[in-house]
């Protein structure tokens, strides 16, 4: 059992709660603090403590982590009123949420001399979060980066150091821009065989008995899609907004990458057609509306 830490937990969302309940069944101290208040009873039913706002969370916690929509909301909370000072000078600030690798670097600056930054950005969904068996791709210092592990082990099954401040951002960017657009051929391919007439369960079950299996495939298209539930608990808009941050770090390096510009572009219509909020494998209904 880990006791040393006392951790900061800010966003307690879809992917929020399950990890923070980890790091209780780890042995952490978790004070979290969410906007919703059923999501706060949620951690205090798992043992942790429900703090007043996220200064007060961060007042005393040895670490920060921060699971929160985007890079922006990231900074505001953590700036708006100098809020970051409550936590310890030295303490160290996870940045797990999905952010634009530029923002993140900006905010390491904002708050250096103060926190430790280390961008800890995760993939599995909520599934693998619940399990405790994330991906972890992180970007910071060699020494901040092992300062960190021992936490991020209670919450994945492997990590990635991938270079200084931000390098797991544009990780992850770059991973949901594959994921993105393997839920586009996945859907497209299950149309497409549905209009020549092939039952779309057996073209999922020969996909992933062949080369065209990707993890849409495997996981997305029989569980959410086909089966009508669409609840992976990964909302439409989180899904463009990352792809988006890979088109955008594309065109910053002086890239021209069709493919990544016209998934980002689909993806962002479908956010505008079906609301950001909605599931994102209800991508399969904008993409069936546009077949005609
Ligand atoms: P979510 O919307 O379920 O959770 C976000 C939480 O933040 C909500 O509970 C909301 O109330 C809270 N919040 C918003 N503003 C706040 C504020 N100012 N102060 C405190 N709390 C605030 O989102 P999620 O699905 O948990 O995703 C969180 C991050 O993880 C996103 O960046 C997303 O892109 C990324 N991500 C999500 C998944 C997934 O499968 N859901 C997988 C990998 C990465």
């Amino acid at each position: 059992m880990q006791t040393a830490a006392r951790i900061a937990f800010i966003g307690l969302g879809q992917m929020g709660l399950p990890m923070a309940t980890n790091l209780l069944k780890a042995g952490y101290e978790v004070a979290g603090f969410d906007l919703s208040a059923d999501a706060l009873q949620k951690l205090v039913d798992e043992g942790g403590q429900a703090a007043k706002s996220a200064a007060d969370a961060m007042a005393g916690s040895d670490v920060v982590i921060t699971m929160l929509s985007n890079g922006k909301v990231v900074r505001n909370v953590l700036t708006e009123g100098e809020a970051y000072r409550q936590a310890p000078k030295g303490a160290l600030l996870l940045e797990m949420s999905s952010s634009a690798p530029e923002e993140t670097r900006s905010l390491a600056q904002a708050v250096s001399g103060h926190l430790r930054v280390v961008d800890a950005p995760v993939s599995g969904g909520v599934k693998r979060a619940v399990d405790g068996t994330l991906a972890v791709m992180a970007g910071g210092a060699d020494a901040d980066f092992s300062a960190a592990r021992p936490v991020l082990e209670a919450m994945s099954a492997r990590i990635f150091h991938c270079g200084p401040v931000g390098a797991g951002h544009a990780m992850k960017a770059i991973n949901n821009y594959v994921s993105g657009a393997g839920v586009i051929a996945a859907v497209e391919a299950v149309l497409l065989g549905n209009a020549f007439g092939l039952d779309e369960a057996k073209v999922v079950e020969v996909l992933n008995a062949s080369s065209g299996k990707n993890n849409a495939t495997e996981v997305k298209m029989n569980q959410f899609i086909l089966s009508g539930t669409f609840g992976s608990g990964f909302a439409l808009g989180l899904m463009a907004k990352d792809i988006r941050t890979a088109a955008n770090l594309s065109v910053s390096l002086g890239l021209s990458q069709q493919g990544l510009t016209q998934t980002a572009d689909l993806w962002d219509d479908a956010a505008r057609t079906l609301g950001g909020a909605v599931d994102h494998t209800r991508f399969y209904d904008y993409l069936k509306r546009q077949v005609g």
